[in-house]
């Protein structure tokens, strides 16, 4: 088993990046809650994915004078609800991206980065927008608002751009700190996805030495976007759909009927039954209509598309997309196949916020300046501590595997916290683990207070 245990690192990059959090309470003297107890306090409901979880944590410790709140989280005192909300209303989700950048960091220094290298020299990072709050009724300074032109009715919405590490031959991704689609109070043009992923774009820091990919859906394959990742020294795969790029294609359908395509075809067996890959490439097209402009040529893309075919011919797949990647024989597979790991972004990280458990479109509070984005960056960091234990956990990793599934697990672990107080987390997951492998009854005595 490993000595360094990486649930305490995470929780102790977190508490030292919270106490350079600004406490903007004017009398900071006789404060009852520390910053530290409000947020660690509103994180612990995300990371054990249970609403009800300070309510108990705060029933264990009228009974014993202690509470898991406090031997996990190093929590000192629980403050209510309504304070929590009031008081993470006043700070703004930036205020925890150093924590994002520390564990970055961290993963690179453990080699757990290595695994999602990709080619060796690169690193991909898929971006995507997402909503996450929708309503009528309930709005704060920072939602976007769409106004029915018939009715007048004002909609309110959040969004979020989710940047992932995500790698082709991994299911698991990485989270990385988030940008938020918002408006900010006094400018009347809406933000927009792209904008905010050029944000991004200019505040993420690169720990690694390996050359970013970003990946993106055909919203980013615009020239403004290219020329931006291209002006960060990145490289970029984007999704190109014939509907949006009408220039890109006729030049495309114009090469084709020349019959001068590159084409590469391989056949794989995939679950017993044969499948034809076609992948053709073209370099050097223009993205878009120079219209004359003989001073400002358009951006130039090298430009691939995958076709999947059964043994019948029947086509399973088709996507096309856009590179500064020069493509030859030799590479095209490999930047479709990084082209398709896209998809992660959408099923294995936004799917999973929303559907399995940390419920990232349900309200737990909005607030009136930057609450729900505050609870937003608070719930995908619940997500990336419980993906690094994934990733680097021994006993995490081997109780997620007796277990299976992550429901059940959640369901054990949450049913044994609001019974026991355990000394830490790691000796109630060596209990679990315990309890699960013997068949006689496991003393709990040198696991819990
Ligand atoms: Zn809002």
């Amino acid at each position: 088993m490993r000595q360094t245990n990486i649930f305490d690192f995470l929780i102790e990059s977190f508490t030292d990046n919270i106490s350079n959090v600004e406490d903007t309470r004017k009398q900071r003297t006789n404060l009852v809650y520390s910053l530290k107890d409000i947020i660690l306090s509103a994180f612990s409901v995300f990371y054990f994915q249970n609403k009800s979880c300070l309510s108990f944590q705060r029933d264990i410790d009228t009974r014993k004078g202690i509470s898991n709140a406090q031997t996990m989280f190093g929590i000192s005192d629980i403050p209510s609800d309504n304070h929590i909300r009031n008081m993470l209303d006043k700070i703004t989700p930036n205020s925890f991206k150093k924590v994002y950048e520390i564990i970055l960091v961290k993963l690179r220094d453990i080699g757990i980065l290595d695994k999602f290298y990709f080619k060796d020299d690169y690193m991909l990072v898929a971006l995507d927008g997402t909503h996450y709050h929708s309503s009528k009724n309930i709005s704060c300074k920072c939602c976007q608002s769409k106004t029915n032109s018939d009715t007048g009715e004002v909609h309110y919405y959040h969004s979020v751009i989710t940047p992932t590490i995500v790698h082709p031959d991994i299911k698991k991704v990485i989270p990385l700190m988030q940008e938020f689609i918002s408006n900010n109070d006094g400018k009347d043009k809406q933000d927009c996805e792209v904008n905010a992923s050029k944000r991004w774009l200019d505040s993420f820091n690169n720990p690694t030495n390996k050359k970013l990919i970003i990946l993106g859906d055909d919203l980013y394959s615009r020239e403004p976007m290219i020329k931006k990742v291209l002006d960060k020294s990145h490289s970029y795969i984007f999704v190109a759909k014939p509907t949006s790029h009408k220039y890109l294609y006729e030049q495309i359908e114009m090469i084709k009927n020349l019959n001068t395509i590159d084409t590469k075809i391989i056949s794989k067996m995939i679950n017993g039954k044969k499948q034809i890959f076609t992948y053709n490439y073209i370099n050097n097209l223009a993205i878009k209509n120079p219209q004359g402009d003989t001073q400002h040529p358009p951006q130039e893309v090298n430009w691939c598309e995958v076709i999947v075919t059964n043994a019948t011919g029947k086509k399973l797949y088709h996507n096309s997309f856009v590179t500064d990647i020069s493509l030859n024989v030799n590479n095209v597979i490999d930047i479709a196949t990084a082209g398709r790991s896209r998809w992660k972004i959408e099923n294995e990280n936004n799917n999973t916020l929303k559907t399995k458990g940390y419920h990232l479109d349900h309200n737990f509070g909005h607030g009136k300046e930057n609450l729900s984005k505050t609870l937003c960056s608070l719930n995908i960091l619940a997500f990336l501590f419980h993906t690094v234990q994934e990733l680097d956990d021994d006993l995490y990793m081997e109780l997620r595997d007796n277990i299976g599934n992550r429901e059940e697990f959640f369901v054990g672990i949450n049913f044994l916290t609001t019974m026991f107080n355990f000394k830490s987390f790691n000796k109630m997951l060596e209990y679990i683990l315990i309890a699960r492998q013997t068949e006689e009854n496991v003393d709990m005595k040198g696991y819990i207070m």
